[in-house]
């Protein structure tokens, strides 16, 4: 007699609340993208998903305002391709400068160190934002090869600037790996002429689409770079001069493209490219300071600086004697709304708001803001 491990019980069918989601991320989708994705399936080498590949790069060229030849995006969400810009840049023994604002620059660095590197980590206090004096002294004491920043840190709102870090990392020979997850299709980024070796970012933020998939690009000193390793990638998946035989010229089988995800993240950087780069980050630009001004009026204020303070990502001070989950569970289950809590050292300290593409409306912000002082009677 075979026997055979029963039928699971309880598995209800999938009927969720419509949650507005104001958080670190994910983002509302955009239901445009989400009928893109209900698409009828093409198979990954069909003439017409070819189309849609070089399509999909000259979109994505747009949005990173860029001419690179080398811009994909890779299947898996944004830490995928964080890891496939370390992967990739960081040979064993390369000098690398990780300047770790927050959660995900420290993520940065545990990548460095899994690839061998060898990493020297700088920080600063989360929520604030590094000067180029920090990065040069770095660069004295630990000569690197790579460096790597963080522009719109989620885990904390503050938003670094960039240029002064690039030309000095370049200055010393290193090229700049610069996380853009939540900035892409939010705030003003310009990989050419902000002079960005490697760059990359994620669907589900600013560009409000479901996670998945996640744009890296790579300018001449990256591909450089890349080109004269003398070791292979020590990660088949995510080895980009294979992965580019895929989207390049030889369309040379590597991995089945999660197809019903690229037809969805085609979708949100058509969505970009119509509204135009410069209307939406002033869009994003005008709500992030219709907010901060609405938690004023309820007296709740910024954990970062209005001067680095990101439009994207909110980190919002949690008042003295109020339980910071328990705001936020009344948020989900009463309002249905989602933001997130604190992370690391902001753990407990502040909530997360995002404003990030589709859910960076009016509405959205005139409703948090009223169930905020419904909550805490301010
Ligand atoms: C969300 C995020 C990531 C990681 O992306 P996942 O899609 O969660 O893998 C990396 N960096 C920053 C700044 C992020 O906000």
């Amino acid at each position: 007699m075979t026997t055979i491990i029963p039928v699971p019980s309880n598995t209800p069918e999938l009927n969720v609340s419509p949650r507005l989601l104001l958080g670190p991320g994910p983002s509302t989708v955009d239901p445009r993208i989400l009928r893109a994705q209900t698409t009828p399936l093409l198979g990954h080498l069909d003439p017409w998903f070819i189309e849609l590949m070089d399509h999909t790069q000259e979109l994505l060229r747009y949005a990173f305002q860029t001419e690179n030849r080398f811009t994909i995006p890779i299947s898996g969400t944004g830490s995928a391709a964080m890891e496939a810009a370390v992967a990739n840049m960081v040979e064993p023994g390369d000098g690398v400068l990780v300047c770790a604002s927050g959660y995900f620059g420290l993520r940065l660095a545990d990548m460095a160190q899994r690839y061998r590197g060898n990493v020297k980590i700088i920080t600063c206090p989360w929520g604030q934002v590094f000067k180029e004096e920090e990065v040069s002294e770095a660069l004295k004491s630990h000569p690197s090869k790579v460096v790597c920043i963080v522009h719109a840190e989620t885990s904390t709102g503050a938003k670094q600037p960039l240029d002064q870090i690039i030309s000095i990392a370049h200055a010393a020979g290193a090229i700049v790996i610069v996380d853009a997850v939540t900035s892409l299709g939010g705030i003003p980024l310009f990989v050419d002429r902000q002079d960005i070796d490697v760059c990359y970012s994620g669907s589900q933020k600013c560009l409000s689409c479901p996670p998945g998939m996640s744009p890296i690009t790579l300018g001449e000193r990256a591909v450089e770079k890349l080109t004269a390793r003398k070791t292979s990638v020590p990660n088949w998946y995510l080895d980009l001069k294979v992965v580019q035989q895929y989207w390049g010229k030889e369309r040379t089988y590597h991995h089945t493209a999660p197809i019903s995800n690229v037809y969805g993240f085609y979708e949100a950087l058509r969505i970009v490219a119509e509204e135009g780069l410069e209307n939406r980050w002033q869009r994003h630009r005008k709500n992030a300071e219709l907010f901060w001004n609405g938690l004023t009026e309820i007296n709740l204020s910024c954990h970062v600086e209005e001067k680095y303070r990101l439009e994207s990502l909110t980190t919002v001070r949690v008042p003295e004697n109020v339980e910071e989950p328990i705001v936020r569970s009344l948020l989900l289950n009463e309002y249905n709304i989602e933001v997130g809590g604190g992370l690391g050292e902001l753990k407990g300290k502040v909530w997360r708001v995002g404003l990030m593409g589709y859910s960076s409306r009016r509405e959205n912000i005139i409703l948090l803001l009223a169930a905020l002082k419904e909550i805490l009677k301010n």
